[in-house]
């Protein structure tokens, strides 16, 4: 059995704290490393290299530090398959889509090369007689980060890239499920040239987070999960005098109106439903025809393509759509939720709870599950189910479908399909949430914009990646600067207008 590390000072090191979680290969349910789970006092020794690291780290500068990103994207597409795999291994997502997790995380590591012109300040010259003022953007110090089982190359890149573009230290504490990837890519950071102690990964559970926020060096905490733990982290956090963006849970709604393309309205749901088991925090979880007549014609495409669905491993490559989901209780609170949808009354059109693979029985595979005439009140509804279950919930109405999307406690994600630039153009404008597509199923923006919630999706002023995160990881210091003659003509008592 491989008994994972933490990756500490430029080395992997053994968990002393005698405290391991398993971490299973979810297409064969067989336990295949034991992942150590840290003590505060394993944390604290993360810290403490940390903070001797990252002075000089912050004096080196932007272009040198954006060339070590450089270096490390190269080194990402060298190691991509390898990377893939042991990311599929893990978390259970088809190859091609463990590619995209990296891809998607490489993106934004690109956009951090940008740092020198990211990080230049604002200057108003003769701002008063002989004063200028300069605002400069500085690091933080030592930062943190806590990342879910989900995107385990994605979520972690889009952290840790900009905090280490802006020359702060960075301490991940990735998800104990599939934790081999970001150990990965600490090695590969300082192949790159990042210097010992700046990027660290010390793998944990609780007890590692709480160490996160209650230390008192650690001036910044991201997160990325479910919504309780967001809201846990961003209360303590926050009230420790931390900066912390912390994003949850979601429920993404996709409008469909009666003059939408119904096949391609259809195949967007395929995708954005069952794509990755359904975990995905921008997966399209429930879908809203406008009309019982649109219902009727969605629901025709859907059934075909959803029974077209192949499920199974990854390692049948490009062959498979969707591969199991992360864990046993995983497998078995979807289905649980599955149960609430028929006993609450909601039409099981596709019924996937009989999926069986053949060598892979003992796998965490849920099949696809299609419901329709599912109503607010129901559990399907308000929760998140994290699964590949489409939940359909007709609206009589164009306003109907918007004061669903906008009364979900959630506010993630959402899209509309439409041909009406009329009505695309006033959900854009109305909804609540926090990304929207239009004839777009998973809006996720490109590195260069920001991603992130609303409402109970995301909690904290700044989103992730793009001009958002190199606010977040820097503090902006203004200088009042005076190089007049006759300085030395004695003290200034009064609070001066600069005119
Ligand atoms: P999770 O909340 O169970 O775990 C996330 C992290 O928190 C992990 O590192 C875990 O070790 C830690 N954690 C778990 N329980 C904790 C506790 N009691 N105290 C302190 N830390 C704890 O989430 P998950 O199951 O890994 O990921 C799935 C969730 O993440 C879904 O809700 C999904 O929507 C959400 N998610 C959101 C986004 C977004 O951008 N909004 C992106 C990806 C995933």
């Amino acid at each position: 059995m491989q008994e994972l590390t933490h990756y500490i000072n430029g080395q992997h090191v053994k968990g002393t704290s005698g405290r391991f979680s398993d971490v299973f290969n979810p297409a064969t349910g067989e336990v295949q490393a034991k992942c150590p789970l840290a003590s505060v006092e394993e944390m604290d020794q993360a810290v403490r290299a940390a903070m001797a690291a990252q002075p000089a780290w912050a004096a080196t500068n932007p272009q040198r530090r954006a060339r070590v990103m450089m270096e490390f994207v190269r080194l990402l597409n060298r190691d991509m398959d390898k990377l893939a795999e042991a990311l599929s291994r893990e978390h259970g997502k088809t190859f091609p889509d463990a590619k995209g997790d990296i891809q998607r995380g490489l993106e934004v590591v690109e956009y951090c090369v940008g740092a020198p012109q990211l990080l230049k300040g604002e200057f108003t010259d003769s701002a008063g007689p002989g004063i200028d003022i300069y605002s400069m953007r500085q690091p933080l110090g030592v930062t943190a980060g806590i990342t879910p089982f989900n995107f385990p190359a994605m979520i972690p890149m889009w952290m840790f890239a900009p905090a280490l573009a802006c020359g702060n230290a960075f301490i991940l504490k990735p998800s104990e499920r599939d934790p081999s990837v970001p150990l990965m890519l600490a090695e590969l950071m300082e192949e790159a040239g990042l210097p010992k102690g700046i990027l660290q990964v010390v793998n944990g559970d609780k007890v590692a987070v709480d160490a996160i926020l209650d230390h008192e060096v650690i001036q910044s905490i991201g997160f990325v999960g479910s919504t309780p733990i967001a809201q846990y982290i961003y209360g303590r956090g926050c009230s420790n005098g931390k900066r912390v963006q912390c994003f949850g849970g979601a429920k993404n709604h996709m409008i469909i109106m009666p003059d939408a393309d119904m096949d391609q309205a259809a195949d967007a749901l395929i995708g954005a439903g069952y794509g990755a088991a359904g975990e995905r925090c921008m997966a399209i979880s429930v879908a809203v025809p406008v009309g019982d007549e649109t219902a009727d014609r969605l629901i025709e495409k859907l059934v075909p393509r959803i029974e077209k669905l192949k499920v199974g491993p990854y390692t049948a490559g490009n062959d498979v759509d969707y591969g199991p989901v992360v864990t046993g209780e995983a497998k078995k609170r979807i289905l649980g939720l599955i149960d609430s949808g028929i006993a609450q009354g909601a039409t099981l059109v596709v019924d996937g709870r009989d999926f069986k693979l053949q060598g892979y029985e003992d796998g965490f595979f849920v099949g696809p599950h299609l419901f329709d005439h599912v109503t607010p009140d129901m559990d399907i509804y308000t929760q998140e189910i994290f699964g590949p279950v489409l939940s359909t919930v007709r609206a009589g109405s164009y306003e109907e479908a918007l004061k669903l999307a906008m009364d979900h406690e959630y506010g993630n994600g959402t899209a509309i399909f439409t041909r009406d630039g009329d009505a695309a153009r006033d959900f854009a404008a109305r909804v609540n949430v926090g990304m929207v597509g239009i004839n777009v199923p998973i809006p996720v923006p490109l590195a260069y914009h920001t991603f992130g919630g609303w409402k109970k999706s995301g909690f904290g002023d700044l989103n992730q990646h793009g001009p958002d995160s190199f606010k977040f990881y820097t503090r902006t210091k203004t200088v009042t600067s005076r190089w007049p003659s006759g300085i030395k003509e004695g003290g200034e008592f009064n609070f001066k207008a600069m005119d």
